[in-house]
């Protein structure tokens, strides 16, 4: 077996992994990654995050293609298929793992494909996609092998008309009806996707109210809108089984009903990549999701074992997820690079798309926190207008008396783009963060950005 000696070892090339390396190698660390994929970039690029999102953009780029009248005089509205539109997605990829591939090149950063496993606190075994076996040793070790769809054992992923988040890139065909099993951000994505296609979606939740965790009045925008655009919103329901047909499939939900689809949609749940890790050899246990749990220096109970991004649970973003991998690579340096990343916005890509940052409605009222609302609505805006992007909100919370920024929320075009102002207020300390910000800076018009304006005004109209 090859033994090969290293500064940092980060297993999975996935944000938490390349924040992890790039950061380890820029302090000049000599740094090594491993990925069990052939190619870097992690599940963030090949299954998740940027199949989705490249996706949406082409089915958005369909759907104004067939609403704007002004393409009418280049032609009549046009069905794509799915696999049409996953083309371009696959587009998008190949130019990721390139330019990722890039930087591993560029920082000296050693990678290895193969599955690794902990053969101690110093150590990983390699099975590489040759079968050779290669042990790399480390001082420290980032552990950012991230996490995939939960799959329960009552029901047959093997069955070709069932699919989860991965398996549904390998879609040969466009189903007429599906069945999306499960309403968090990656079901109401995926809802919007395939509605976006024409497809009849039934989108099972489980709960009472979509995306809970969000604003109230964005939660009921995004049911209003994915409600307009065809999708059967179920609440309040749980799978009794899951019927595989030759031509289609039931779901016998434990209310008693029964839906049937062309396919279904499995988006329920994820769970940590750690059974194949050997954290055993290292006195590491998982927990019951697979993850491991680390301090606020993405350190685990073992101390040169660290790790970061999905595999260690909340937020679960790639956003995150990369900040945390240059986080706990900033622990091992000691370069001043370490923060902890708790003060994540929400990103969703649904159509429309959503973005927040800070406290919702809800909460600042049960915290007795006196504060006033401002909105500005995308219909009014210039260049909504320009857009053809009528649909949309901007809602900012402030404490009025202090006007400090307590929220933004958003959902229309360039939604999260547009949180991100917000953000940079929101982070200032003592008076500079300020409602008034707003209106005493001048905004580009026409901008989507504008909106800060107008909501201000807004706001600062309700006072008394
Ligand atoms: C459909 C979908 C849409 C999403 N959209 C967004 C979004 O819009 N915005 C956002 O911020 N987040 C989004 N996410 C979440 C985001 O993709 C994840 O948070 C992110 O990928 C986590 O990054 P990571 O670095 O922790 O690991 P991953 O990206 O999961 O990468 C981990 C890597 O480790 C490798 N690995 C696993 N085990 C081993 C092992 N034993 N040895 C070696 N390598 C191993 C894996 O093969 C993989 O390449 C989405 C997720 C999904 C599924």
């Amino acid at each position: 077996m090859a033994v090969y000696n290293y500064d940092v070892v980060v297993l999975g090339s996935g944000p938490a992994g390349e924040g992890a390396a790039m950061n380890a190698a820029k302090a000049g660390r000599k740094v090594a990654m491993v990925d069990s994929r052939a190619l870097v970039g992690g599940n963030c690029t090949h299954l998740g995050t940027i199949p989705s999102k490249a996706l949406r953009h082409s089915v958005r780029q369909i759907m104004q293609y067939n609403t704007n009248p002004l393409f009418r005089q280049i032609g009549e509205p046009r069905w794509f298929s799915f696999p049409d539109v996953l083309k371009s997605a696959e587009r998008v990829i190949s130019k990721q793992v390139a330019s990722r591939t890039g930087y591993y090149a560029r920082n000296r950063i050693d990678t290895f494909f193969g599955t690794a496993s902990f053969a101690d606190e110093r150590s990983v075994d390699v099975v590489c996609l040759n079968g050779m076996v290669e042990k790399l040793v480390a001082k420290q070790f980032v552990v950012a092998t991230g996490s995939r769809p939960y799959r329960p054992a009552d029901v047959d992923f093997h069955h070709p008309r069932v699919y989860d988040s991965d398996t549904i890139l390998n879609l040969s065909h466009t189903p007429r009806r599906l069945i999306i099993y499960g309403a968090g951000v990656i079901g109401c994505e995926y809802a919007s996707i395939f509605s976006g296609l024409g497809v009849m979606v039934d989108l099972i939740d489980n709960r009472d109210q979509l995306l809970s965790f969000l604003d109230d009045e964005i939660s009921d925008a995004l049911s209003y809108h994915l409600r307009n655009n065809n999708i059967i919103i179920r609440h309040n329901e749980e799978y009794e089984r899951i019927e595989g047909l030759d031509h289609g499939v039931v779901l016998h939900l434990k209310s008693g009903k029964k839906i049937k689809a062309d396919a279904l949609l499995w988006c329920n749940g994820r769970t940590g990549n750690t059974d194949k890790l050997g954290l055993e050899n290292v006195g590491l246990k998982a927990n019951g999701r697979g993850q491991i749990t680390v301090d606020e220096h993405y350190r685990s109970e073992v101390s040169n074992i660290y790790a970061a991004g999905d595999v260690i649970g909340w937020p679960s973003l790639a956003s995150a997820a990369y900040d945390q991998g240059r986080s706990a690579a900033g622990s091992i340096v000691d370069n001043d690079s370490w923060r902890f990343v708790n003060d994540v916005p929400t990103g969703i890509y649904t159509i429309p798309e959503i973005s927040s940052i800070g406290k919702t409605e809800r909460e600042l009222t049960q915290e007795q926190i006196p504060y006033e609302v401002g909105k500005a609505f995308f219909k009014g805006m210039a260049r909504a207008q320009i857009a053809v992007e009528p649909v949309g909100m901007l809602k900012l919370l402030f404490h009025r008396e202090t006007l400090e920024l307590l929220g933004v929320h958003c959902f229309g075009y360039q939604a999260s783009e547009i949180v991100h102002i917000g953000q940079a207020i929101m982070s200032q300390k003592g008076e500079a963060n300020s409602i008034k910000y707003f209106v005493n800076t001048t905004f580009n018009y026409p901008t989507m950005a504008e909106a800060y304006r107008v909501a201000a005004f807004d706001g600062l109209n309700r006072l008394f």
